[in-house]
């Protein structure tokens, strides 16, 4: 901040000499029209002649467009494209030339050349992000420092709430909640609500989130969601994040019971389950039997998620299973998936994350068509996937249920004081600092 004050005061300090001296050589111009008064009516300077003599140096914002680069902006500008390649070089230092999109701002002050009809630059400065300037300096003739400046960005909460018109999505949109902050939000409830069913008009939202704002340019980031509500049928979803120690952060319910379950219902996005666990005519053999798994038809290619945390066991063809995938999830919970028509880059021994890709839907194997073969292994025994809830969650106790209620107390303070003026808290103040991961 105070080296960028210094620069504008260099500038500054240059564009009062330059002034001074454009003022100096026209009062200095001799003055034609006195030596031969009939030349008077015809050289009358016409006034949009003089002002652009007088001016100088210029100053400019140009907005990005569509197939601009920033050497094709200096070359409209008329910079010699020597001097254009020097600032590109230095500029490249400190920011990716690439980085620039459509609608991007870009800041340039140049002026006449001393010898030559063209431009010199000699100063620009781009939005590289929200939080960061680059400043290009000339320093020389056909030289150029470049800078990259963090700006201070002011640190505030956020509250939208409404009632459901149409989507979750499309209404908080409408609210002017954050994009990011409503994937999050969804992705929390989407354990224990289903979207699609137990929505209806009506519905009553909330999110509470912090924000980091840059004030001059009005443009803002989202920091985390704090907490976030849905009410269903009259009874209120609420979710906390919460980091438990040694734990990553994640969203709890008031009783500190974790949102995110031990195993996904539903391994892949977007399928429609075809044919449930239990017994069943086989669709190929003809004759009744037990189906120890639920089948999703997806179009081919669609990922596969691993339902769990946990540690790849088999991943290989297997008979009838096609490509096949089993992961141990702890001593007694396994998931397996089937008729895979590739596998991602996991192999048996791979440690996964719940929601990591581990293969794409395929027909390998017996199958009638693209469809995924999802089975749930507990105790050596099948169980019906439909039925996971039946599954430990992860609950909070001891000192890390007693520190959730702590932040459940903070969170919800800052939402009241949200709610009757804006807020100041540092973000460190409101959860615990990150700690290293497991
Ligand atoms: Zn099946």
């Amino acid at each position: 901040m105070r080296q960028g004050l210094s620069k504008l005061f260099t500038i500054g300090f240059c564009l009062v000499l330059a002034y001074g001296l454009i003022f100096y050589v026209s009062f200095k111009r001799p003055n034609p029209s006195i030596e031969d008064p009939s030349q008077v009516a015809q050289s009358k300077p016409d006034p949009e002649e003089v002002t652009e003599a007088e001016e100088g140096p210029y100053d400019e914002t140009l907005t990005i467009k569509e197939g601009d680069t920033l050497a094709s902006i200096l070359s409209r500008l008329d910079i010699p494209s020597p001097q254009a390649h020097e600032a590109m070089t230095a500029l490249s230092k400190v920011y990716n030339p690439h980085d620039l999109r459509v609608d991007q701002e870009v800041y340039v002050i140049y002026d006449n050349q001393v010898e030559g009809s063209h431009y010199d630059l000699k100063f620009l400065r781009i939005r590289a992000d929200i939080d960061h300037d680059v400043e290009l300096v000339r320093t020389g003739s056909n030289h150029f420092q470049a800078t990259k400046y963090k700006k201070d960005l002011k640190h505030d909460y956020m509250n939208v709430g409404g009632n459901i018109q149409v989507s979750l999505y499309s209404d908080a949109l409408k609210e002017g909640a954050s994009p990011k902050m409503l994937y999050d939000m969804i992705k929390a409830f989407s354990y224990d609500v289903d979207f699609q069913r137990d929505i209806q008009p009506g519905t009553e939202f909330s999110l509470f989130y912090d924000v980091y704002k840059d004030e001059e340019s009005g443009l803002e980031r989202p920091g985390e969601l704090l907490y976030a509500r849905l009410v269903l049928d009259g009874k209120p979803y609420e979710i906390y994040r919460f980091q438990a120690p040694g734990e990553v952060p994640g969203y709890y319910t008031r009783t500190g019971e974790a949102v995110r379950k031990a195993l996904l219902r539903t391994p892949i996005d977007g399928a429609r389950l075809t044919s449930g666990f239990g017994n069943r005519k086989h669709p190929i053999q003809g004759y009744t039997k037990m189906h120890k798994g639920v089948d999703f038809a997806a179009p081919k290619g669609t990922p596969i998620m691993a339902a769990g945390d946990g540690v790849i066991e088999r991943c290989n063809r297997y008979g009838g299973y096609g490509n096949y995938i089993c992961i141990r999830h702890n001593g007694s919970t396994k998931t397996a998936y089937a008729h895979m028509s590739r596998f991602a880059k996991v192999s048996a021994g791979s440690r996964v994350r719940q929601g990591q890709i581990i293969g794409y839907v395929g027909n390998t194997g017996s199958a009638t068509g693209h469809h995924l073969h999802f089975e749930i292994i507990q105790n050596g025994k099948h169980i019906n996937p439909q039925k996971v809830t039946q599954l430990p969650k992860s609950k909070l106790g001891g000192k890390a249920l007693r520190e959730f209620k702590d932040a459940i107390v903070r969170i919800e303070k800052l939402l009241q004081d949200k709610n009757q003026q804006p807020m100041l808290i540092p973000a460190s103040k409101l959860l615990p600092s990150e700690s290293p991961g497991p």
